[in-house]
Order: C-alpha cells, then sequence, then structure tokens
C-alpha cells in the first residue's frame, strides 16, 4: 500500500486485523500496537511468530517517534527491544535515519551509546568465551571486555531490523577500547551473530523532539511501603534501583518495579545508631565536574572499606565515603571522601590503554597508586543500581602523572564488569562552599584520619556524647571489613541453619551491604551498549 514515504508499507496484523505500519520496508519484524503480537514479514503479508509481553514501566524519556539528529543525519525512533539481565533492565531503541540506515540507540541508567551493526569481521570473538576484565582482539583493535551478562527480552514494540528472541536467555558482552568505541557481541541468533559498534552520546548532542514528559506523576505511581517495617518510602529519580528505608535503613531493591513482595535486606547500623552523611541528602551544590559549573544533588551515600587481600601483610581497614550526586542533563557522578582527600570522579566511555602500572586516557597519563578489595558497608539514599549484600570489587586507584598529580582515575571490577571512572582532586572548602555547610559542618568535612568520629561538630550534648560512644562500640562490633556472611556461615555450620544463633546472627544483618560493582563510577553507569 503506497504512502508518501516511498519506503514505508503497511499489512493487517494477522491476529486481530488491525493496521501495522512499517516506516521502513527494509524492517523484517513488527510488533502489532494492539495485540501485541510479534509479527514477520512474509512477502506482502505478515506472519505472526509469537506475542510480546507488556513493556515494563522503566520511566524512560525516550519513546517511538522521537525525532533527532545524529551528526547532522535525521533519524526517528521506530522500535525497542526491552532488555533484562540480573541487575536491571536497558533498552535498545531502533534508529530508522531518513537515507534508510539503521542504528540502535542505547540507553542504560540515563547513559546512551549510538551504534551501528556492520559485517561482523571474521574474528568476531565468541561472546560465551569472553570474561569481564580480560583483552580480546576482534576486526583489527584491542578491545577490553567491559561487561558479561546473561539478558533476555522483556518485551518488544514498533518496528525492528529482525524478529526479536522472544524466550530464552543468551550472552551479551560489552567491548571498549581506547579509541572510545563500544563493541558488542551477543548470541541471541546462533545464525546470524550479533556485532555492533558505536561510541556515547549525550541526549543533549541529540537534538531530540517529541521526547515524553518524565512528569512526577510517573514517579508517584513508585512510591510503596519498606517491605522490612511498613513506611512510606518514596523514589525521586527514574533510574532507581535501590533506595534505604529512611525509617529502619532496610534496602528495598526495586529493580523489577514496586508491585509485589520487595527484596530487601536490614543493614548493620540501623535505627538511630546510624551514621548520617557529611552532605545531606537532598542538598545540592555547583560544582564543575570536567564541565561548566552544574547543579548536583546529593541523591545517596556509601559508606566503604578496603578489605586487606589474602597474604597482603598490610591488614589495615580503611574507610571512605562516597556521594552519589546527580543533575538531570549530566547524569550521575561520584563525590568521594576519603582519607587523603576529596575528589570527584565520573564513569569513561573509552578504556584507557594499560601497560603495566601506567595508563593513558584521553591523552593524560596515569600511575596505579594502589589496588584493594572494597566492600560496602552503609548507604542511604536511592541508587541506580542494585545494592547487593556481600559483594566485593576489586578497586584500582590511579594518580595523573606529568601534570599537576591531581587526576583521577579508578577501575572496579566484579564478576561480570569493568568500569573505569576518571576525575580530579577537590579541596574540601571547595566542597563545603558548593554545598553551602555551616561552619560547623565544614570543620568536620577538612580530613581527618578518624571519619567516624568527625561526624559531628563541637558543642555536643550528653546525649550526643552518648549516642556517639554507642555509634563507636557498635561500629567496632559490626562495622569492620570482614565478611559477616562468613560469620553467620560458622554459626550455620556450628549451630545449624534453624539455630537461633544462625537466624539472629541473619537478623543482625548478616553482612553488611554490597555493591555491583564499583563505586566510583561504575554500575554500567559508563553506557553500555550490553
Ligand atoms: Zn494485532
Ligand atoms: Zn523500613
Amino acid at each position: 500500500m503506497a504512502t508518501s514515504n516511498p519506503r514505508a508499507y503497511r499489512a493487517a496484523c494477522p491476529h486481530c486485523g488491525a493496521p501495522v505500519e512499517f516506516a521502513s520496508a527494509a524492517s523484517a519484524s513488527a510488533v502489532c500496537s494492539y495485540c501485541r503480537s510479534t509479527l514477520v514479514r512474509d512477502g506482502e503479508a505478515l506472519r505472526r511468530i509469537g506475542v510480546s509481553a507488556e513493556l515494563f514501566d522503566d520511566h524512560t524519556r525516550l519513546q517511538l517517534g522521537v525525532q533527532g539528529r545524529l551528526q547532522g543525519e535525521p533519524f526517528t525512533l521506530v522500535g525497542r527491544l526491552q532488555m533484562g539481565y540480573a541487575d536491571g533492565t536497558w533498552n535498545e531503541w531502533h534508529a530508522l535515519f531518513d537515507s534508510g540506515r539503521s542504528g540502535w540507540l542505547s540507553e542504560d541508567n540515563g547513559a546512551y551509546v549510538f551504534c551501528f551493526e556492520p559485517e561482523p569481521p571474521p574474528d568476531r570473538p565468541d561472546p560465551a568465551t569472553l570474561k569481564a576484565g580480560s583483552r580480546t582482539l576482534a576486526d583489527g583493535r584491542a578491545w577490553d571486555v567491559a561487561l558479561v551478562v546473561r539478558a533476555h527480552v522483556i518485551a518488544a514494540e514498533g518496528e525492528l531490523p529482525r524478529p526479536p528472541r522472544l524466550a530464552g536467555e543468551f550472552n551479551v558482552v560489552d567491548l571498549r577500547n581506547a579509541q572510545g568505541e563500544v563493541a558488542t557481541v551477543d548470541d541471541a541468533d546462533p545464525e546470524d551473530p550479533g556485532w555492533s559498534v558505536g561510541r556515547s552520546v549525550l541526549l543533549a548532542d541529540l537534538a531530540l523532539t517529541g521526547l515524553r514528559d518524565t512528569a512526577e506523576k510517573t514517579l508517584k505511581a513508585r512510591g510503596m511501603s519498606c517491605p522490612s517495617c511498613g513506611t512510606a518510602l518514596e523514589i525521586q529519580l527514574a533510574s532507581t534501583k535501590s533506595l534505604s528505608c529512611p525509617q529502619c535503613a532496610a534496602v528495598v531493591d526495586v529493580s523489577e518495579g514496586v508491585g509485589g513482595d520487595l527484596a530487601h535486606f536490614q543493614q548493620n547500623q540501623r535505627g538511630a545508631l546510624r551514621l548520617e552523611p557529611q552532605l545531606p541528602l537532598g542538598r545540592t551544590g555547583t560544582l564543575a565536574l570536567g564541565g561548566p559549573p552544574l547543579p548536583w544533588q546529593v541523591v545517596g551515600f556509601l559508606e566503604r572499606c578496603s578489605v586487606p587481600d589474602p597474604g597482603d601483610d598490610e591488614d589495615e581497614e580503611s574507610f571512605w565515603r562516597e556521594y552519589l550526586l546527580y543533575n538531570p542533563e549530566a547524569g550521575f557522578a561520584f563525590l568521594v571522601d576519603a582519607e587523603d582527600g576529596w575528589s570527584w570522579v565520573r564513569p569513561v566511555t573509552g578504556a584507557p590503554t594499560v601497560k603495566g602500572d601506567r595508563a593513558r586516557l584521553d591523552g593524560k597519563d596515569y600511575q596505579r597508586r594502589w589496588r584493594y578489595r572494597g566492600r560496602v558497608t552503609w548507604v542511604l539514599g536511592e541508587f541506580f543500581w542494585r545494592i547487593r549484600r556481600g559483594e566485593v570489587a576489586q578497586v584500582e586507584d590511579w594518580h595523573s602523572v606529568g601534570d599537576d598529580g591531581q587526576g583521577r582515575l579508578s577501575r572496579e571490577q566484579t564478576a561480570s564488569e569493568v568500569v573505569w571512572s576518571a576525575g580530579r582532586t577537590l579541596r574540601s572548602m571547595t566542597v563545603a562552599s558548593a554545598f553551602n555547610l555551616s561552619e560547623a559542618e565544614r570543620r568536620s568535612i577538612v580530613r581527618d584520619t578518624a571519619p567516624l568520629a568527625a561526624q559531628q561538630g563541637s558543642g555536643w550534648s550528653t546525649g550526643q556524647i552518648v549516642a556517639i560512644v554507642v555509634i563507636l562500640a557498635v561500629v567496632i562490633a559490626v562495622s569492620n571489613c570482614s565478611n559477616d556472611d562468613e560469620d553467620c556461615e560458622r554459626l550455620r555450620q556450628s549451630f545449624g541453619a534453624a539455630s537461633a544463633e544462625y537466624q539472629q546472627c541473619l537478623q543482625r544483618g548478616g553482612s553488611t551491604s554490597g555493591t555491583r560493582g564499583g563505586s566510583w563510577g561504575g554500575y554500567s553507569g559508563g553506557g553500555g551498549h550490553k
């Protein structure tokens, strides 16, 4: 059926009869917008191969029909694959260019990658064989394996270059290189191995029109009760996957939405004993973090500590704190408060070139200074990744060389993901001014070696002193880097799984939390095209 667009095509849905429009005759598949039948082109007719599940409301601002430009070339979003994996969801938007070319805009926690699907190179690696943190050669370039996940298609909509795989899991692996490219290999279709290559983009650079209004109302719909204590919880950010209860400090997993039984766990330092962040949650400060000064809001707080490596003589534990900052245009950044001072980092999409203890990124050289395992001991606020109990990340701190030495690079690795983040040191007073701290608050953030004792300003009341003593006692008792899960495990082995000792250990909070991936930066925040 001819329309004004010579490439357009229209046919009736064989299931419900509704008209199904194709903006491109090259698109091999579409999902009926009425009955969600998944259809493939079969000559001039459509054949039904299954039905797509309902889309999970992930509060994205993108939608079908959004128009934009990539380097001046106009495109329209005509289709979407909503993908799921163990730690959440992401979207692959099918972008149809006016030229007829197809691309993908990958949307992952506010980070975006635009990519295309060239002919797979003969040396395309098998995704089933790749390990996060390793290197591989493909298409004449060296790549770092940044992320390895088992993924599945949750739902599809609109028009797609080929039929989606509606059932089963498959491997998806992100590769990154020193030129800032992101490649993805997948084995969703063993006959037709996936290979795409692209770069990270900012939504602001795509001149998008027709975006969905991510109104407060959609977020209001994400209100719920704490599954642990019943307190009403309200989610502030669309991308939030985990949040803490302000009443009981339970960490609640909302990565699968807010209905039903929500997975959650208790933290050790609970109730009145909890440690408050020195930059209050919700406070906004204006800081230049690698770009123009922007208002950044404190949305999350993490206390972490380093776990000595086995066999390492240096068994000193050290704590540091991280503030998750959010700006609606720029996304997320981390403000790090460590014993050696303040710094900020933001995830990078590329991978530095690493030779031994030297790394180069964007023309800047870095030297590796520290390598340790990092565990999260306490969180407050909202997080765009899933906070997991007991998970440890391998952390590396790199400092710039050949300049003022104030550049920072961090690498965090978990079993499935490697995240690089880059930034700079900040002066305490810059932080204090930005967040408009009071005189007493300012004194407390000037870096000290007793971070826990510095929580309070001067002029303590007796009650406060008692509280601090109690806090310190609790902190000494529970807030250490040892894996409490292992302690519970010992009890389980000694007394059995049904024993009061073991159950109490679990209820105490068992382990404090752990995170997926690393602090400084990451959690897929680098904009993976998975
Ligand atoms: Zn239909
Ligand atoms: Zn609660």
